[in-house]
């Protein structure tokens, strides 16, 4: 017997706990505001766009979209970052991928200032996560693996977490956070020799390789919780995992699948995120 998580229900409870604070902080004059700068044409970045915008509305945050024209350069992404950063009526910024040629989230993530970086985009918000200093963000996806095991009632300290991936935006930090819970965790990458038995040693295993179907029985351990984080392009036009979830079935306790499982998470982490950081801006207003 597998349970399926249901992100888009904790997506809706951790959105109506967003509109709730922004509720108070605009009662206090706070106008909480998320910039997203769009710096290429590509159709997934409008789509995420406009799911930004709709759980904005839902949350009570005004969702900016900054769009650059033509093909930008990684000095004109920084410098509308920094424009961004320095503007006291923004409180989060999300810097939209993929980036043009030339662009990497690395280069131009220092751009955007810590307290606003509600994305972990820049390295600094990375290293003070790694360093467990307070006040950072990390990836709302990464944060938005925690919260599914969290509110999953999962526990992590002194459990076998594996994670299948090392990007900075999604495998590193979702790693250090399991670190952060006690968990002891095992990193895994395209090098990795015999991933089905490192996968197999897993109470949690969290998968974010972008390989449709990476993911079957025989890298399951009975019991083990899996999350997978992956989304790539399914034959009938949608979106479908890393975990060959009709495989998994069956022997997984627990699995949050794709879709519907840490996409409107990690939505709905970016505004709990924005709302956080503008509560610390407010008592400025
Ligand atoms: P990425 O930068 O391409 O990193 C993929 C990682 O997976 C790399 O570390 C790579 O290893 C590893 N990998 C690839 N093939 C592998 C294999 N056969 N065996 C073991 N490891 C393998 O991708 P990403 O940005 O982290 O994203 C990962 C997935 O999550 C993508 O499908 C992406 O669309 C999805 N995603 C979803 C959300 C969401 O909100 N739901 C948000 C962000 C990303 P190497 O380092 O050795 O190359």
């Amino acid at each position: 017997m597998t349970d399926l998580v249901d992100g888009r229900a904790i997506a809706a409870a951790l959105t109506e706990q967003t509109a709730a604070a922004v509720a108070g902080l605009r009662a206090q004059g706070g106008r909480p505001a998320l910039a997203v700068l769009v710096a290429t044409p590509d159709a997934g970045a409008a789509w995420y766009l406009r799911a930004i915008e709709r759980t904005a509305a839902r949350a009570g945050i005004d969702a900016q979209a900054h769009r650059l024209p033509g093909v930008p350069g990684a000095a004109d992404i920084s410098s509308r970052l920094a424009a961004l950063s320095a503007d006291p009526a923004v409180h989060g910024i999300v810097c939209q991928t993929p980036l043009p040629p030339g662009a990497s989230l690395a280069t131009v993530g220092p751009a955007i200032a810590p307290g606003k970086d509600v994305d972990g985009a820049n390295p600094a918000s990375l290293g003070a996560v790694a360093t467990g200093l307070p006040g950072a963000f990390p990836p709302a996806t990464a944060a938005a693996v925690l919260h599914i095991l969290r509110r999953s009632d999962v526990p992590l300290r002194g459990q076998r977490a594996v994670v299948v991936g090392r990007s900075t935006v999604v495998g590193k930090p979702v790693a250090l956070l399991l670190l952060a819970a006690d968990a002891t965790v095992t990193i895994c990458h395209s090098r990795t020799p015999d991933l089905a038995a490192v996968c197999r040693e897993a109470d949690v295993l969290v998968v974010a390789a972008g390989r449709a179907g990476l993911i079957g029985a025989g890298h399951v351990r009975p019991g083990a919780v899996v999350i997978d984080v992956g989304t790539n392009p399914s034959a009938a036009g949608g979106l479908t995992g890393d975990v060959d979830a009709a495989a998994v079935t069956g022997i997984a306790a627990l699995l949050s699948p794709v879709p519907g499982g840490v996409g409107p998470v990690t939505t709905a982490m970016l505004m709990s995120h924005t709302a956080d950081a503008a509560a610390r801006a407010v008592p400025a207003v």
